[in-house]
């Protein structure tokens, strides 16, 4: 089972990871007792997290059972298409996926859980097909009018990455804002607290890298054009904190600043900040140990390794995804369910 984690935990707003082990015990007990779990957040969800939902989020991630990334639904379909037994547990039916995914349409795999009287059910969510027209016209008339973003003018926002300074917010501990942000009166806004937005650079130098840890893939983080980002044994804005995956052994070889990882008019650099146990760079088979403060240019198939290679970075060489839709189903025709097919 696959688990959109970050709206099973922020159902209703509670912000509760038990929704999480509540739902996987219902499936292990209604449906299959020898189920497999895999979980996917977004990075935001960490920030509505509490102590205990960021330990729990972490023990998962570090047994190799779940993983973080800037958008997770993307990442959500393609493990499914991999593992076409897996059901997937969410609240979303993907409508802006369908058109690269044509096997969601109609498909009977996803389930949405129901709380009631303490008690998880799991209902088969509706995957009924969207027409390529209509879904033509949606995608279409959706981009026109993103929160606001309804003038040429406004659109121009879009080519923009945007950070938001308000520590309260789940985007403000974050280099960049990983959704479509907002506009009003000629300013740009963040969606989820309302705060204004700061540019931060061009959307198209926006480069993703990939964290595996022992060989799995664990997390991804966006680097915008003139953001760098260190990794170490500190927390903090800009970082990227070992701590928190790494086991105490592995975490004793990584240096408080231990690696810079920057972006330079989208060229993606990185520099061994003087690290006690150094950094090694393998590309096309040769593995070179990085030379203290001095940058280097990182391509793609370049991994970058730490702790005695248990800790990995490489360049994704996936494209930004933005100008996310959510469709209008209470809209004639979209409202009219396919009878056949559902
Ligand atoms: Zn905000």
């Amino acid at each position: 089972m696959i688990i959109d984690l970050s709206p099973i935990v922020r159902d209703d707003g509670l912000n509760d990871w038990g929704l999480v082990e509540k739902v996987i015990r219902a499936w292990r007990e209604q449906r299959d007792a020898k189920a497999v779990f895999y979980g996917v957040a977004d990075n935001s969800l960490w920030h509505c997290l509490d102590e205990a939902g960021r330990r729990a989020l972490n023990d998962l991630t570090r047994r190799g059972s779940a993983r973080s990334v800037p958008f997770a639904d993307p990442d959500i379909i393609e493990l499914a298409e991999q593992h076409p037994d897996a059901v997937v547990v969410t609240r979303d039916s993907y409508r802006d996926l369908r058109r690269d995914h044509p096997w969601l349409q109609g498909s009977d795999r996803f389930f949405s859980p129901i709380y009631s009287d303490g008690k998880v059910t799991f209902e088969r969510l509706d995957m009924a097909p969207i027409d390529e027209s209509e879904m033509s016209m949606r995608v279409e008339a959706a981009l026109l009018k993103p929160k606001g973003l309804n003038s040429p003018e406004a659109r121009r926002i879009l080519d923009s990455e945007w950070s938001c300074a308000n520590s309260d917010c789940v985007w403000g501990a974050l280099p960049v804002i990983d959704q479509d942000p907002e506009y009003r009166d000629g300013v740009v806004l963040c969606p989820d607290c309302g705060g204004r937005a700061d540019r931060v650079g061009a959307i198209s130098h926006t480069r993703e890298v990939v964290v595996f840890l022992g060989g799995e893939e664990i997390h991804r983080f966006t680097v915008a054009d003139g953001v760098r980002i260190i990794v170490g044994r500190v927390r903090g804005a800009y970082r990227y904190d070992v701590r928190d995956v790494l086991d105490t052994s592995h975490t004793a070889l990584v240096s408080r600043d231990h690696l810079a990882v920057s972006n330079i008019n989208g060229s993606l650099f990185v520099e061994d900040l003087g690290s006690k146990n150094g950094t090694n760079l393998s590309h096309d088979g040769a593995t070179t140990a990085l030379e203290p403060n001095v940058r280097q240019r990182i391509f793609q198939g370049t991994r970058i390794s730490l702790a005695k290679g248990t800790f990995q970075l490489r360049r994704s060489g996936r494209k930004r995804v933005r100008a996310r839709w959510a469709p209008d189903l209470s809209t004639p025709p979209w409202a009219i369910p396919n009878k056949e097919q559902a």
